[in-house]
């Protein structure tokens, strides 16, 4: 049988050290900062299994578990795996950020370019081979912390002199494995998962960033590891001031490791700077996360479309053209989305054994989504108006009889009670405007890495041949010439 959401509750009883408003959390599963983002995440694994044959796969140990760890050999198990993210997608209206099938498919995207880590080292391959084995078949939740914390961005990890394990770094080597210090950025979903994969996204320097160049998993109670989380907007709200936070609040955590011993058989990549730039863009992790992320923006974008249209009617201002126009533009966003992502599925390029969809396309795809979403929040905002803002102060209004007859005239609308409006436009707040909502704009803005580097990455793969040969044929035509002649 494949996992159930209390067996993933039981799992995270795990005594993992986690600092909240300068306390240590004994319990977090319970805990009011985090417990219901963690009871999303079991209906997950709940609607995954009564949904086998769309969710899940045959291990080869005969387990049933997610289809973001199936390896796609074909096209048909491509697109299963994106129909998979899709529907757990629809399961948070697009909510949560960083599912169980994100980091998922960023291992199973290693494995797809195994070859390039047996090059590497036989060693760290056959750790990677088998570390994927094990999460599999566990059908683990991972996630991850790639990125090196701000500090001063024009330096380098080892030029950073003040504090040199202000990035996480190797203190010393073992015959059995290595002890790490410092920090790492962001871990989205640090209190939900199991285990965090660490590695490195920024550049490094070869030389001068050795001990800071290395990747490894681990449980996420490992002893010294401890996760600095942000502050919890689910904590202050309730189902009906702030839905989305009450059930999505996913967030996000510094990693730090104070002197944590990894084994050998976790570590990915050790003191080898290609090799961390080559783990996710040199294989298909980026490719296969990303894709997942794209199913999942997809739906969030049509939730908000549709959001939008629902609060243009209840303020009666739906029948406006603009404000059709309006809503068409949500409406456009989405549908792009939806249909690159389908691209991605379907015209997927062969690599090996492997199906695997266009980098080009990802890059494409992450780069406009980064922009539009900031401009669709815009879009909602300019057509909410006052009305987002001008509610009851909390839920606890409506068990004060001397308010209802002022709650019921100031919050009328011509088609649905006073009640459902408030509901609604809370909703609109939370999603556009509150901390929760806020923080959903910077993770757009954020997830994939910051949007120059993005553009970077387009700009190296794109096909410019194939572009520039058009100008070149078009300006060596003998019609030109005989125009320039004449
Ligand atoms: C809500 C949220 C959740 C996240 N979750 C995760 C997670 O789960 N795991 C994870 O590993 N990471 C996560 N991240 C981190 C994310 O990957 C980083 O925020 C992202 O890579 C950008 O890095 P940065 O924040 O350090 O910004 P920086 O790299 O410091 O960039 C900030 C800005 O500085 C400017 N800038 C910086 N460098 C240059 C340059 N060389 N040239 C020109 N301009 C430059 C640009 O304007 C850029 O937008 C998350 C981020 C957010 C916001």
């Amino acid at each position: 049988m494949p996992r159930s959401g209390e067996h993933y509750i039981n799992s995270l009883r795990d005594g993992r050290t986690v600092y909240l408003n300068g306390e240590k959390i004994i319990n977090h599963v319970d805990h009011p900062a985090f417990s219901n983002a963690i009871r999303s995440v079991a209906k997950l694994y709940d609607y995954q299994a009564s949904n086998t044959e769309l969710m899940t796969f045959e291990t080869p140990c005969g387990n049933r578990v997610g289809r973001a760890w199936q390896l796609p050999t074909s096209r048909q198990i491509l697109a299963e795996r994106g129909d998979a993210a899709y529907a757990w997608a629809r399961q948070s209206c697009g909510w949560l950020g960083r599912s169980p099938d994100h980091v998922a498919s960023a291992i199973t995207g290693m494995i797809t370019h195994i070859k390039l880590f047996d090059i590497y080292s036989v060693e760290r391959a056959d750790a990677l081979r088998r570390y994927y084995e094990f999460a599999r078949d566990k059908d683990l939740y991972l996630t991850y912390a790639i990125v090196n914390p701000q500090g001063d961005r024009s330096k380098s990890p080892g030029e950073h002199t003040r504090n040199q394990f202000h990035t996480l770094g190797v203190v010393r080597e073992m015959r059995d494995g290595i002890i790490v210090r410092g920090a790492k950025m962001l871990g989205t979903a640090a209190v939900l998962a199991e285990e965090i994969l660490v590695a490195v996204q920024n550049p490094l320097k070869p030389g001068v960033d050795d001990k800071y160049a290395l990747s490894f998993a681990l449980p996420l109670n490992t002893q010294g590891i401890r996760i600095l989380a942000r502050k919890s907007y689910e904590a202050t709200s309730t189902q009906l001031d702030a839905p989305l936070a009450h059930h999505f609040d996913e967030n996000d955590a510094i990693i730090f490791f104070e002197d944590v011993f990894v084994p050998w058989e976790r570590i990915f990549v050790y003191s080898n700077t290609a090799m961390c730039r080559q783990q996710f863009h040199g294989t298909a992790a980026e490719i296969l996360m990303d894709t997942q992320s794209q199913a999942r923006y997809a739906v969030k974008l049509h939730f908000l479309a549709g959001l939008a249209q629902r609060m243009t009617q209840i303020t009666g201002i739906n029948e406006f053209p603009s404000v059709r126009e309006s809503l068409a533009n949500i409406a456009c966003h989405a549908t792009t989305i939806e249909g690159l992502f389908r691209s991605l599925l379907h015209n997927p390029i062969q690599y090996g054994n492997y199906f695997i969809p266009n980098q080009v396309l990802l890059y494409a795809c992450q780069a406009f989504a980064q922009t539009i979403y900031p401009q669709v929040i815009e879009i909602i905002r300019k057509l909410a108006g006052g009305g987002v803002i001008m509610l009851p102060s909390s839920v606890l209004d409506f068990n004060n009889p001397e308010l209802n007859h002022m709650i019921e005239a100031t919050q009328y609308s011509s088609v649905t009670s006073a009640i459902e409006r408030v509901k609604l436009m809370k909703l609109v707040w939370d999603a556009i405007g509150s901390e929760f909502g806020s923080r959903h704009t910077q993770y757009e803005m954020f997830y994939s890495g910051p949007h120059f580097a993005t553009l970077a990455r387009l700009y190296g793969r794109y096909d410019w041949q194939n572009a520039t040969d058009m100008t070149s044929t078009l300006l060596a035509s003998d019609d030109m010439m005989d125009f320039r002649t004449q």
